[in-house]
């Protein structure tokens, strides 16, 4: 369950947000969840709910934006889709590619109010 250290991190970063710009209350907080992120969006829920108990946080809705599994090509500059473990470029072949998107789970941005 790393889930559990990951919403600390993200319940820290916003609360400080939030006190630096003198929220009262956090409304939202806009996620990016990519499609290889190891990160499940049900525990996300379940452990922020826990965590923003008694805070400025509390009750903020949870916006997930999925983004998908991208690589581009080093050689031809292709962007494309990853399936399964294939990482070679479906365009020339080549396995020198590098990831665009899709393993990362961070805030985007937060509402307060
Ligand atoms: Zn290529």
């Amino acid at each position: 369950m790393h889930e559990l250290s990951v919403v600390e991190s993200m319940v820290s970063i916003v609360l400080k947000h939030a006190e630096t710009n003198h929220a009262s209350r956090v409304e939202k907080i806009n996620l990016v969840l990519g499609e290889a992120s190891s990160v499940v969006e049900e525990p996300v829920r379940f452990y922020f709910e826990l965590l923003s108990k008694e805070t400025i946080a509390e009750g903020a809705d949870l916006n997930f934006r999925k983004t998908p599994f991208q690589a581009s090509c080093n050689k031809c500059g292709k962007e494309f889709h990853i399936e399964g473990i294939d990482f070679s470029c479906p365009s020339c072949g080549s396995s020198e590619t590098t990831i665009v998107s899709g393993s990362e789970f961070q805030v985007e941005s937060i509402e307060i109010s």
